[in-house]
């Protein structure tokens, strides 16, 4: 991370799917400035699991929001000054609550929000001189768009991001105090080392998903896995799933995993990807269901119903890592992560169970 940065924890869309109570316990350790969201809803969770950090909503809200959010005592991102006027207007109506502080965000190319980085002379003076005592500016922030592939777009992004710090009146020059500085996402701080500014917003690369490739692995973190429901013998000829896109040449021994697509397992696995059991890597055959998928365990001995089938991770010596089922699907880690459905529960282990 560099040395002194803040660490700002993205545990948006429940933690990435992980589930955000366990995951801020199991954070709450490294001593975090703060938590990243992306909605005022998400803040207010927080809030009623007993957060006390500040917590910063990275998206734009919606305009019906600003009240929540002043009364949860979330730090909003904002993108322009229409957003600054209802902030205002959401502190004057809530005269007892805390002194409200936002971040500003500048688009240094992401595009989706922010500050334009080429009119920062329209808006910065501005922003400025809306920051007093009960509206305070605390923050500001851009965000990279290709640093899990790019380096150079990342070094360009945080020259343009530099350019407009500069032209900006930061309340405190952008000195000591409280006042934070962040660009990098997980891809960022690993590209960044050092030079990343004093904070950092991490996202993926705590929850065991590859930041982008050839940069370093973390630790895998989490598991995907469901237990053998059914094992049967099937003559040749027999079909399998919706479809029937999978016939049995032989005789061969299948076994059903009680989870399916329903549980967020992308269905495009369906005779493409894996599954581990008793340490073997075996095929998933046909279209996966909603509920249950099927693999062949032919070349096994001694799997029955009851055993636990791995999806995503480790089992012996073989690994299936959540990289490889998002390559296998056209998609990214967050998106498998994120799609993991309510279905399937949660478990949480320590370092030496798991
Ligand atoms: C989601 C998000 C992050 C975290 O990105 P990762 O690639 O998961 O590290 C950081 N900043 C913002 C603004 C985000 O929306």
């Amino acid at each position: 991370m560099g040395s002194g940065a803040a660490l700002i924890p993205m545990v948006k869309a429940d933690a990435y799917g992980l589930g955000v109570e366990r995951a801020i316990e199991a954070l709450d350790p490294l001593d975090p400035w703060g938590w990243g969201v992306a909605t005022v809803e998400e803040g207010e969770e927080l809030r009623r699991l007993g957060v006390e950090r500040p917590i910063l909503v990275v998206a734009p809200i919606p305009p019906g929001s600003y009240d929540d959010a002043v009364r949860a005592g979330l730090t909003l991102c904002l993108s322009d000054l229409e957003a600054l006027d209802r902030l205002a207007e959401a502190a004057a109506r809530w005269p007892t609550m805390a002194d409200v502080t936002f971040h500003v965000e500048v688009d240094t190319g992401i595009g989706r929000a922010g500050f334009a980085a080429g009119t920062v002379d329209a808006w910065g003076p501005e922003v400025a001189r809306r920051h007093g005592r009960r509206l305070r500016w605390t923050g500001c922030f851009t965000h990279l768009h290709s640093a899990d592939v790019d380096e150079a777009s990342v070094v360009e992004q945080k020259q343009r991001f530099e350019r407009v710090l500069e032209r900006l009146e930061l309340p405190g020059n952008g000195g000591p105090g409280d006042f934070l500085v962040h660009l990098a996402n997980s891809a960022g701080a690993l590209r960044l080392g050092e030079r990343l500014g004093r904070a950092v917003r991490p996202g993926i690369h705590l929850y065991g998903g590859r930041s982008g490739p050839g940069l370093p692995r973390p630790e895998p973190v989490m598991s995907v896995r469901a237990r053998v429901v059914l094992c049967r013998e099937v003559p040749p000829g027999t079909t399998l799933g919706y479809g029937a896109t999978y016939r049995a040449r032989t005789a061969e021994r299948w076994a059903t995993l009680g989870i399916g697509y329903g549980d967020g397992l992308p269905r495009a696995l369906g005779n493409v990807g894996h599954a581990l059991l008793a340490g073997e890597r075996v095929p998933i055959m046909g279209r996966m269901s909603m509920d249950v998928t099927v693999v062949n365990i032919s070349e096994l001995d001694g799997v029955g119903p009851g055993d636990v089938a791995t999806l995503v991770g480790r089992d012996g010596m073989e690994e299936i890592e959540l990289d490889e089922v998002a390559e296998q699907t056209g998609t990214i880690g967050y998106e498998i992560l994120t799609g993991l459905g309510r279905r399937l529960p949660r478990i949480w282990m320590d370092d030496d169970e798991a």
